[in-house]
């Protein structure tokens, strides 16, 4: 069985001065020791084929269990994660985490693309490029299979800066998608900019397609876009067969959402990844 993820809408309310330097060093090692013993692991969710329901892809996410407070959603300590100045630590964690699992259904015989998060403040950074490379080394996952998903691009403010990074990881083999499509601004400059092989339609358009003709409007704009750029849409946020429906009949190739799976567990992929189609369809929400 799966397990659903229960979100209890922790806020760590102690962390909220972030400027206060103090809280920001307690905080730093808070994360690293949560990063050492386990508390902050990764889950994946599902990319599937709109039309079939296969399997194409798995996304990472990350979870942070604490003793005490439980499940922390990542919205939650993701900023402060980056105030205390340990965001490439918690990345670096994530990308190996990811790559391995990705190498491990590799070595069983199911070769998927892995995608990871990537905040858009470390793609000013040439680290980023080592890291990707290094992590790929170790881990011996195959680079053509790993998808970086840049979040909130709309903070990326030297354009010309994360072309340039972002070309690099190209050159490692490494698609680049761009998360959350369509939610904050700049995001059409981009797209001219920056050398993306994919880009995930927020889930605000696709959560609105069955009720809202302008929302419906957008997603069938974003997927000729798509068409026209020869980049890969996929819809992320179904949440049911309604709107599943919608985008096989606009011609939507890959989707995402808790309706086609939650993000589970490595051990969940690899059982999803073995049902046939007809039963993963019919396993849709
Ligand atoms: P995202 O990358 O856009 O990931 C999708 C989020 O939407 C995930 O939330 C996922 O659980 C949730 N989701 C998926 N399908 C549905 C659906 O059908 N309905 C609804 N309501 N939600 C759905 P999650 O895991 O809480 O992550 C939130 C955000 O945190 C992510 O948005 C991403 O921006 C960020 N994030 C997660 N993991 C990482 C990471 O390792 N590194 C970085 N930098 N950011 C991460
Ligand atoms: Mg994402
Ligand atoms: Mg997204
Ligand atoms: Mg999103």
């Amino acid at each position: 069985e799966r397990t659903t993820e229960t979100y209890e809408p922790v806020v760590i309310a102690e962390l909220a001065s972030d400027e206060d330097l103090i809280w920001s060093i307690s905080l730093q090692a808070r994360i690293d020791a949560a990063l050492a013993n386990g508390e902050i692991y990764t889950i994946f969710q599902p990319k599937v084929l709109v039309q079939t329901g296969e399997l194409v892809g798995v996304e990472a996410l990350v979870r942070w269990r604490d003793p005490v407070k439980g499940l922390i959603p990542p919205d939650h300590f993701i900023r402060q994660c980056e105030n205390a100045g340990r965001m490439s630590h918690l990345t670096r964690h994530v990308l190996t985490q990811a790559c391995l699992a990705g190498t491990r259904l590799a070595s069983q015989g199911t070769a998927l693309p892995v995608a990871v998060n990537i905040s858009a403040t470390l793609v000013h950074e040439r680290d980023i490029v080592r890291m990707v490379q290094e992590t790929l080394a170790e881990t011996g996952f195959d680079p053509q299979l790993l998808t970086l998903e840049i979040t909130e691009t709309y903070r990326i403010s030297n354009h010309e800066r994360a072309a340039e990074i972002l070309g690099e990881l190209r050159a490692l083999g490494a698609k680049i998608s761009m998360d959350d499509f369509g939610v904050g601004a700049a995001s059409l400059e981009a797209l001219l900019r920056l050398p993306f092989t994919e880009i995930k339609v927020d889930r605000l358009f696709t959560s609105a397609i069955k009720d809202d003709p302008k929302a419906a409007a957008i997603l069938r704009s974003v997927l000729a876009l798509g068409r026209e750029m020869r980049i890969i849409v996929v819809a992320e946020g179904v949440e049911d067969e309604a709107t599943l429906a919608i985008l096989r009949e606009m011609g939507c190739v890959v989707a995402q959402g808790f309706g086609i799976s939650r993000p589970v567990t490595l051990e969940e992929i690899d059982h999803f990844q073995r049902l046939a189609p007809e039963i993963r369809r019919q396993n849709m929400v």
